[in-house]
């Protein structure tokens, strides 16, 4: 396994496989890696198959994050990122600095972006409201750095993924992108590099998402008609803010595909929740 730290030579391997015909599957993250992104590499090796090569970044990408956010302590651990890796047969791992990804200072200093004007501007969107030009930015660099086939990416962040998908057809893009499940810890809290900060009593406290979801589901499948999501939606802010550490700041019921929030909640809608419990964020999503 290879670790490459340089844009130039990421993208001199990425030519080197692309003259050759390798296929080349990628699974960007932003490290402290866990099973839901060692998933994610199990995908995009099943889908570049025997001769193919799997890179995958390790970037905590600073403008996808707010001034207020988590940025200075995301949780990071490259040894383990880089034994994770190698035990998954990850062929190259891509792990830029800020100054790679983003260069210049003063008059030259990055000023390109890109962003998605459509899907963006609901949900984490709205909460987080310069995230997802950090995330489409950041994306569309690391497509031309290692050129892949195809890209997987994790229903855990629902959103982000049909942004995604979004921006590589709009821009032509000429990949594929896979959206694999979100994996659970065996009581059902969604896996995230950001359940590091939940210490003490705030881990039984962030199963609420996960009942939130269960709660929902059942109710929709009990119905005999759609059930207003206004109602549904405070529902589930009661059962969410009674873990005293917990806060709920947005849950959306809206159309899988167009994103669009729905006022009746059947079989298929989706629901999206961000709940706060105590300082941390945590998001969570299924088709109900
Ligand atoms: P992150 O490192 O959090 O930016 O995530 C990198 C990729 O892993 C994204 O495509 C996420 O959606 C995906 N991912 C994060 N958590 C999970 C999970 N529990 N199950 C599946 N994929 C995940």
């Amino acid at each position: 396994m290879r670790i490459i730290k340089s844009v130039a030579a990421m993208q001199r391997l990425a030519r080197g496989w692309q003259r050759a015909g390798t296929r080349v599957g990628f699974v960007p993250t932003m490290g402290y890696l866990h099973a839901g992104h060692m998933s994610l590499v199990q995908r995009a090796r099943r889908l570049t198959g025997r001769g193919g090569k799997v890179a995958v970044s390790i970037y905590v990408n600073p403008t996808q994050f707010g001034p207020q956010e988590d940025l200075s302590r995301y949780p990071r651990d490259f040894a383990r990122d880089v034994r994770l890796c190698r035990e998954a047969g990850v062929d190259v791992i891509f792990a830029p600095d800020n100054a790679q990804m983003y260069p210049g200072a003063g008059a030259d200093k990055f000023s390109t972006f890109v962003s998605e004007g459509e899907l963006s501007r609901s949900m984490e969107g709205q909460s987080r409201p310069t995230h997802f030009r950090g995330v489409t930015t950041v994306v569309a660099k690391l497509f031309n750095i290692v050129q892949p086939d195809v890209a997987v990416f994790g229903s855990k962040d629902y959103q982000q993924a049909a942004i995604v998908k979004r921006m590589a057809r709009d821009l032509n893009f000429p990949l594929k992108i896979v959206v694999a499940p979100t994996v659970r810890e065996a009581d059902g809290l969604a896996m995230s590099s950001r359940n590091k900060y939940l210490t003490g009593d705030l881990r039984a406290q962030a199963l609420v998402l996960w009942r939130s979801l269960q709660q929902a589901r059942v109710a929709v499948r009990e119905a005999a008609r759609p059930i207003p999501a206004a109602r549904l939606k405070a529902e589930l802010k009661r059962l969410i803010e009674c873990a005293p550490a917990a806060r709920l700041d947005y849950a959306e019921f809206f159309d899988p595909v167009t994103l669009v929030p729905v006022s009746g909640v059947t079989r298929g809608t989706h629901l999206a929740l961000a709940v706060f419990i105590g300082k941390t964020r945590l998001i969570d999503n299924t088709q109900l």
